[in-house]
């Protein structure tokens, strides 16, 4: 795998990134995860804020179905659905 680090989405930080914050989206066809943002240790409280935003703001095609935000440990070079889901991290977030 190629090793392109990715960084947190946060305004003005270059810290790799720890967190990917996504969605399950769906058109009744396709399914993919949808990515809001990916966050260090430090700003996963505001990617994750922005990203509810950017999800409020979102109006779905009557085709499209969108689940609620996840957390997800992000590790460089694992595919979407090798991605450890961090449950207990959403609650502390999720206004
Ligand atoms: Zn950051």
């Amino acid at each position: 795998m190629s090793s392109q680090a990715v960084h947190c989405s946060f305004g003005g930080c270059s810290e790799p990134a720890s967190y990917k914050i996504a969605a399950r989206w769906s058109d009744g066809r396709f399914a993919e995860l949808k990515t809001y943002g990916f966050a260090c240790s430090d700003h996963l409280g505001p990617v994750f804020q922005q990203a509810e935003q950017r999800q409020h703001e979102y109006r779905p095609a009557p085709n499209e179905v969108v689940e609620e935000l996840a957390i997800y440990r992000y590790e460089t070079g694992k595919r979407d659905r090798q991605l450890q889901r961090l449950w207990g991290l959403e609650e502390n977030y999720r206004t």
